[in-house]
């Protein structure tokens, strides 16, 4: 497990990954139901109505780039598409599929840009969506907070239980906020619980990565989708034994492990894509029924591209 696993190739994407991502990538790949007499095909403007509902823009941080980014919202959204990332391939894949809509969770252009010009990845990004007729609408740190969001899902997955946000939303519902906490239904040792991570997620090249004494016992769990070093102090708060979350550096994470006086909260660093990646499934299912109860039909899919950057890692290895 420490020595990592191969990253998935382009060709396999998904495929070959975990019992319970096969799983969610079956249901993924299901076409939707065909249409039933009386349901129209929304406008993108429709599914911009669903997606408020569902993840308000409210719940977003005041740093965040969140909505419409590409595409006129008059036009028909038949086929969405849900990924994590704006990437080439992504845009690849939903154009071959002749999608309408790319929903996605990381922003393409979070900063200001002067221009649009094809000659740069984001500009050309831009023009191939535009060229393909496929719009893109970004949900990110409204769909980490939202109920049901990223986090949630997480903490859902992970089996815990009593769980609450771990930084409450300043203007949203008790439920809603960043990070989530909770309890495991029975307590297990941390090599135990970071092998239910493993599986659970998505297989990535840098696999997973754990701080703290393999059997040490742990029964309430802090999880928070995609970078969470900024969440230390409310993790300390909640009394976590164990913190599950991406991007851990060097400084936050030594002076993390220092503070802890009994070796608590340990840390599990997981992939910040396959955090976010389990998300999809729930959230277009979610859509899905959103637009339905407006008699809305859509054919919706979550993205098959594995966007995690890394290719392979050598360790020396501890199995
Ligand atoms: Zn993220």
């Amino acid at each position: 497990m420490t020595t990592g696993t191969p990253k998935i190739g382009p060709e396999q994407q998904l495929r070959g990954t975990t019992s319970a991502m096969e799983a969610d990538h079956q249901t993924a790949e299901q076409p939707s139901e065909q249409p039933t007499e009386g349901a129209t095909t929304p406008s993108v403007g429709d599914a911009l109505l669903a997606i408020e509902e569902l993840w308000p823009e409210a719940l977003a941080e005041s740093w965040d780039a969140v909505g419409l980014v590409v595409g006129r919202p008059e036009r028909s959204a038949a086929k969405i598409l849900f990924a994590v990332d704006p990437t080439h391939a992504v845009i690849s894949e939903a154009l071959d599929w002749g999608a309408d809509l790319v929903i996605v969770h990381h922003p393409l252009m979070m900063k200001p840009v002067n221009s649009v010009a094809a000659s740069h990845f984001k500009g050309d990004a831009v023009h191939r969506l535009i060229e393909g007729g496929c719009a893109l609408a970004t949900v990110h740190t409204n769909g980490d907070s939202a109920v049901g969001g990223v986090s949630d899902v997480l903490a859902d997955a992970f089996g815990l239980e009593d769980v609450e946000p771990l930084s409450k939303s300043a203007d949203g519902l008790p439920e809603e906020g960043i990070g989530r906490v909770g309890n495991l239904t029975e307590a297990t040792t941390l090599g135990d619980f970071a092998g239910v991570v493993f599986s659970i997620l998505p297989a990535v090249a840098g696999g997973v990565r754990v701080a703290g004494d393999r059997d040490a016992v742990v029964r309430r769990v802090a999880v928070c989708g995609g970078a969470g070093d900024s969440l230390f102090e409310k993790v300390r708060e909640s009394r976590a034994d164990v913190y599950v979350t991406a991007d851990l550096r060097h400084h936050p994470v030594s002076e993390a492990r220092e503070a802890a006086g009994d070796g608590r909260p340990y840390l599990i660093d997981v992939s910040h894509f396959g955090s976010e990646w389990l998300w999809l499934t729930p959230a277009a299912a979610a859509l899905e029924n959103v637009l339905a109860d407006q008699g809305f039909t859509a054919e919706i899919r979550v993205s098959t591209v594995n966007s995690d950057p890394w290719d392979f890692v050598l360790t020396p290895g501890t199995d």
